[in-house]
C-alpha cells in the first residue's frame, strides 16, 4: 500500500484478529518453563506504536505475558552500551541454524555462541553487563530500562517465573557451565544465571512491549520522548541481528514471510520493528517447531501483507 494513503491499523489488527479467530489455541505451549504451560493457549493479543505517537490494539493486547528471550534485545543494548563493539569478542554475529538452547556448537567453537539471541549468547551477554555490578544491581538495572522505554513504572519480574526457570533451568545451567570450562565467562555461573534468568521473567503487555522497541524503529530515539536510547547505527544494527537470528532456526523462514526484524520468546511473544514507521507486538502462546509463537508469526504475515511494511523493499 503506498504511504500517501493513512493506514487504519485499527481496523487492520481487528480484521487480523477475526481472521484468526477460529484457529486461536493451535501451537504448543512451552511446558519446560511450569508456569509457562498453565497459560491459556487462546489468548492473543496485538499492538502497533507508530513513531508519530499513534496506538492501535486488539485481543489481550493490555495483558502482561513473559516476554522470555524478548529481553534479550534489551540486554544486547545494554551490553553494548556498556562495552561497545569489544561485545564481539565474547559473542559471534552469525545466525546458528540451530535450536535456541542448543549446546552443539559451543564445543565446535571453543565455548563462543554464535549470536546474542540463543541461550548460550544471552548468557554470555548477562555475564558482560554484570562486569563491576551484583546480580541484583543489574537485574533492578534491566527492569529500570524497561520501564523507562516504555515509559511505564507498573513493568516487574514475574518472580514465579524466575524461580521456575531456577529450578528447572538444567540446559541452562549446562550450557554456563560449559562456557565456564572454557573459561568464557568472568563471574560465578549462579551470579550469571540470575541475571538471565530474571530477565527472561519480566512480564509486559503488548502496548508496553512495544512502545519499549519504538527506539528501533525510530533511529536509535525514542520518539515519545525525544530520548536518544542510542545512536541510529547501533539501532540499525540491532534491527541487523533481530532479523537474521532474532527466531533461531526460524529466522529465514521470519524474515521471508514478514520481512521485518523480529525477537520472539517461548512465552508467544514477538517484537518487531519496522523501520521509520512502529513499533509491533504479538501474543499468542501457541509456538511453532522452532520454538516461536504459530499464529504470532501469522499474524505478522498479515500485518505486513496489509501495511507493505518491509525492509526489503516495497
Ligand atoms: N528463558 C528461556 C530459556 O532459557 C528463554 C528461551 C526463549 O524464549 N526462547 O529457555
Amino acid at each position: 500500500m503506498p504511504d500517501t494513503q493513512p493506514l487504519d491499523l485499527q481496523a487492520i489488527l481487528q480484521e487480523i484478529h477475526a481472521k484468526l479467530e477460529p484457529r486461536l489455541g493451535e501451537g504448543k505451549v512451552a511446558d519446560y518453563i511450569p508456569p509457562l504451560a498453565r497459560i491459556d493457549p487462546r489468548k492473543f493479543g496485538m499492538a502497533v506504536v507508530t513513531i508519530d505517537g499513534q496506538t492501535a490494539m486488539v485481543g489481550d493486547a493490555l495483558e502482561p505475558f513473559s516476554i522470555q528471550s524478548i529481553s534479550k534485545v534489551f540486554t544486547l543494548t545494554l551490553a553494548l552500551g556498556k562495552h561497545g563493539e569489544n561485545i564481539w569478542k565474547r559473542v559471534g554475529r552469525e545466525p546458528s541454524g540451530s535450536a535456541f538452547n542448543s549446546i552443539v556448537q559451543l564445543e565446535q567453537e571453543g565455548g563462543k555462541p554464535r549470536n546474542p539471541f540463543i541461550n548460550a549468547g544471552a548468557i554470555t551477554i548477562s555475564d558482560l553487563i554484570l562486569a563491576g555490578h551484583t546480580p541484583r544491581e543489574v537485574i533492578g538495572e534491566i527492569v529500570r530500562f524497561m520501564r523507562y522505554l516504555a515509559n511505564d513504572d507498573e513493568i516487574v519480574i514475574d518472580p514465579a517465573v524466575a524461580r521456575s526457570e531456577e529450578a528447572t533451568g538444567f540446559r541452562n545451567a549446562a550450557l554456563a557451565n560449559f562456557m565456564r570450562a572454557f573459561g568464557r565467562l568472568d563471574h560465578p555461573v549462579e551470579h550469571v544465571l540470575g541475571v538471565y534468568f530474571h530477565h527472561c521473567a519480566i512480564a509486559m503487555n503488548c502496548v508496553q512491549l512495544a512502545r519499549a522497541g519504538l527506539f528501533l524503529a525510530n533511529a536509535g530515539v525514542a520518539p515519545l520522548s525525544g530520548h536518544t536510547v542510542v545512536s541510529r547505527e547501533r539501532a540499525k544494527r540491532i534491527n541487523a541481528l533481530m532479523l537474521t537470528c532474532g527466531h533461531y532456526d526460524g529466522s529465514g523462514d521470519f524474515a521471508y514471510h514478514v520481512g521485518l526484524p523480529g525477537k520472539s520468546g517461548v512465552g508467544g511473544g514477538i517484537l518487531v520493528v519496522a523501520p521509520g514507521k512502529a513499533s509491533i507486538a504479538v501474543w499468542s502462546p501457541g509456538l511453532n517447531q522452532n520454538g516461536n509463537s504459530l499464529l504470532g508469526s501469522l499474524a505478522l504475515d498479515m500485518l505486513a501483507h496489509r501495511t507493505g511494511w518491509s525492509v526489503f523493499g516495497a
